[in-house]
């Protein structure tokens, strides 16, 4: 059963508590956000915040320190809410995690407490499971639903936008990119997908035809179950800049591109809070893939630019509350690292082009292990987008041979920028976040 884990109310079982760790400028700096939402919350909720015996530090305890890749990011929860708990991380806003069936096996949910109800940020994926949880938590909240917010049109994001929307009778927001992808997915889940491109795509990757065969076969494991709800056929329009006002506090929507067209995060200055979809993930990568439906597509540089904005814009003391992985501190140094790492994979693909490869033959030299079923799909995916960022910085050429993309550096400059044997570790294979 869910039950609100309130502010500054006793904490799950857990979440132990280690004072000797709590040392360092983060702590500090969390303590006082904490205090100030004692404050803020005592004024306007006639409750009291700190004088209640409230310790700050509660909230925030043993910091866990994580060995690369993030040396410089602060793990403010060492896990996840207890099951069944919903935690509040700041001042209305609610923290919940759902289960996903395949490796990368959770998703982070979000609900925002508005005056007469609760605003979810994603939904989780389809199926039973996940329904029957929602249904659990719609009963437990001491409010009703008011709002769907999907911050992008991955499974794990939307799965559920049809139940909960119907069921509580209430709108989803998205962006127009974001809808409308959403939308021809299902179509295509339903049914409607296969091409001669798509097979053409892998074909002119270099891929064993009977890889095709498989990703055939899988496609069947997509298909909805008659339970599931469809994908909404209206949603209300989320716009990059618009300010949306929750339970009294302001969130600008802020779009990013690359990993999805058009995703949105939601900022809230006053409460140093960032819901970051999959724009930012502090441990894992968020997959930024060409895929058969725009073989030549070019997302990568998107991303790039999304990355960079969003340093600019997000102060380090912002919570980050991230689709996957915990919320964290450190922002800047994650983008940081981010950008670093997608430039250092394609310096190594330009490093290994010297003579002529296929996009198949360079994954080895991007990810540790063999690649299967649908990590291969967002490996191979991975890897052409960021060959086609080179050719379009004119850093590369592509030849079709007997039905087959061979990839070549051209960029005399190589030989100045090249530093083989000191690139980063290659990539753990792609966690696949649909089935
Ligand atoms: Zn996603």
């Amino acid at each position: 059963m869910y039950e609100l884990c309130k502010f500054g109310s006793k904490r799950e079982p857990g979440h132990s508590l280690d004072l000797t760790q709590v040392t360092n400028w983060i702590p500090v700096r969390a303590a006082r956000i904490a205090d100030e939402w004692a404050d803020k919350r005592s004024r306007s909720t006639g409750r009291p915040g700190r004088a209640m015996g409230y310790d700050p530090r509660l909230h925030f305890p043993k910091l866990m320190r994580m060995s690369d890749p993030a040396d410089d990011l602060v793990f403010p929860y060492e896990g996840p809410p207890a099951s069944g708990a919903i935690q509040e991380v700041a001042p209305g806003v609610y923290w919940l995690q759902m289960p996903l069936p395949m490796s990368l096996n959770h998703i982070n949910l979000y609900l925002l407490e508005d005056d007469d109800g609760y605003v979810i940020v994603d939904t989780g994926i389809r199926g039973e499971e996940t329904r029957k949880l929602w249904q659990q938590i719609i009963d437990a909240l001491d409010k009703p639903i008011s709002r769907v917010i999907c911050t992008h049109m991955h499974p794990d994001h939307t799965g559920q936008a049809g139940f909960l929307t119907n069921t509580c009778r209430v709108p989803l927001s998205m962006s127009y990119a974001e809808f409308y992808q959403a939308r021809a997915m299902s179509a295509m889940m339903m049914g409607s997908g296969s091409s001669w491109q798509m097979s053409e795509y892998f074909e002119r990757a270099g891929i064993d035809p009977d890889f095709m065969t498989k990703m055939r076969e899988m496609r069947g494991s997509w298909t909805p179950q008659p339970e599931d709800h469809p994908f909404p056929a209206s949603f209300e329009r989320l716009v990059d800049g618009q300010l949306l006002t929750i339970g009294g506090q302001t969130w600008e929507v802020l779009t990013g591109s690359g990993h999805s067209p058009e995703h949105v995060c939601l900022y809230s200055k006053s409460l140093r809070v960032l819901l970051s979809g999959d724009q930012i993930l502090p441990i894992i990568t968020s997959n930024v893939s060409v895929s058969p439906s725009e073989p030549f597509g070019n997302p990568m540089p998107g991303w790039l630019a999304s990355l960079a904005r969003f340093r600019e814009r997000i102060p380090d003391e912002t919570l980050i509350l991230p689709a996957h992985n915990l919320p964290f501190y450190g922002a800047k140094a994650r983008l940081t690292q981010l950008i670093d790492h997608h430039e250092d994979r394609m310096l190594i693909l330009e490093e290994s082009c010297v003579e002529p490869r296929t996009a198949v033959e360079l994954l080895p030299h991007l990810f540790k292990r063999e690649l299967t079923g649908p990590s291969m799909f967002m490996g191979l995916g991975e890897c052409i987008a960021h060959l086609h960022c080179l050719m379009h910085r004119s850093r590369l050429s592509r030849s079709l041979d007997e039905g087959i993309y061979r990839y070549r550096t051209i960029d005399p400059t190589l030989a100045t920028r090249a530093r083989p044997g000191e690139h980063d570790d290659l990539d753990e294979p792609p966690r696949p976040n649909y089935v």
